[in-house]
């Protein structure tokens, strides 16, 4: 069933802070939603938002990721050598895929230390796959969730990665990770307070855990207002800052260790408003 044009109230529900259980204080009227900030600790939020059957609707929607970057890749990816023997039409949305897939190959070695590759790496939120099959050709041994239907099909099916298509808490994975990725997925969990406890339970101990997600401190978020173009009050209902990233971390058991915000980094190539950040777990005794 396809994701319906407009949404109305009754496909939303009110939610709290993740922190601090709290509602949160009006910001921007979006309606049906509501853009949200929490008094206390300042966590930028949707409240309304969707609700979950709704949310799910939207991701699996096959017309969910296209138009949107990693479609444009995937399609250009899937014509694979009958675009270029065609004259090759240069596609943006491909090259930045590349900039970034290479660019945090490169960041997950420098960040264990250049250690060769080859561990265990996941990615929760996958999408069709790309990345993790560029991880793979690295030499990790990769393992994938994936909440879009469409994604993981194509990820599993074309790209034979092992990927469990739902919820990161119902995935069967075996703890351990020397790598956890999460790149554009925290804005778009239920709970990210949730969501990086189970990061932690999956990550070793002297793991690392790397992600990208918008940040609502960037300089076109705060100049734009509700005319942001990531603001997207169905899908991006969380809305961090450096510091309330390292918040939320914090309390899951994860130290935010550094946080990459140039455009010019690789990592995050011509991202003006977004983040790539780096968290190592915090030893359970100190
Ligand atoms: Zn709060």
């Amino acid at each position: 069933m396809s994701a319906p044009a407009v949404w109305t109230a009754e496909d939303t529900e009110d939610v709290r802070c993740c922190l601090c259980g709290i509602p949160g204080t009006l910001v921007h009227d979006v309606s049906p939603f509501g853009v949200v900030r929490c008094p206390r600790c300042d966590l930028v939020f949707i409240s309304p938002r969707l609700r979950p059957e709704a949310l799910q609707r939207l991701y699996d929607d096959a017309g969910y990721f296209e138009g949107g970057v990693y479609g444009s890749a995937v399609s250009s990816a899937d014509e694979g050598g009958t675009a270029s023997a065609a004259g090759g039409r240069f596609s943006p949305a491909m090259v930045l895929q590349k900039t970034w897939t290479a660019g945090r190959l490169r960041l997950i070695e420098q960040t264990l230390g250049g250690a060769p590759t080859g561990g265990r790496l996941l990615e929760v939120g996958s999408g069709y796959g790309l990345f993790l099959a560029a991880a793979r050709d690295a030499g990790w041994t990769t393992s994938g969730v994936e909440l879009s239907r469409t994604g993981a099909g194509h990820a599993q099916g074309t790209l034979g990665l092992d990927v469990f298509c739902g919820q990161l808490e119902d995935a069967p994975l075996r703890p351990g990770f020397d790598v956890v990725v999460a790149w554009d997925t925290v804005e778009h969990v239920p709970d990210p307070l949730a969501f990086w406890r189970t990061v932690r339970s999956l990550v070793a101990d002297d793991g690392v855990v790397l992600f990208s997600t918008p940040y609502v401190s960037s300089l076109p978020a705060r100049l734009l207002g509700t005319r942001w173009w990531t603001l997207k009050p169905t899908e991006h209902i969380w809305h961090f800052t450096p510091r309330t990233h390292a918040l939320v971390a914090a309390r899951a058991g994860l130290a935010l260790t550094r946080v990459i915000r140039s455009p010019l980094a690789p990592a995050n190539a011509g991202r003006l408003d977004s983040l790539v950040g780096i968290a190592r777990p915090i030893p359970q005794s100190s």
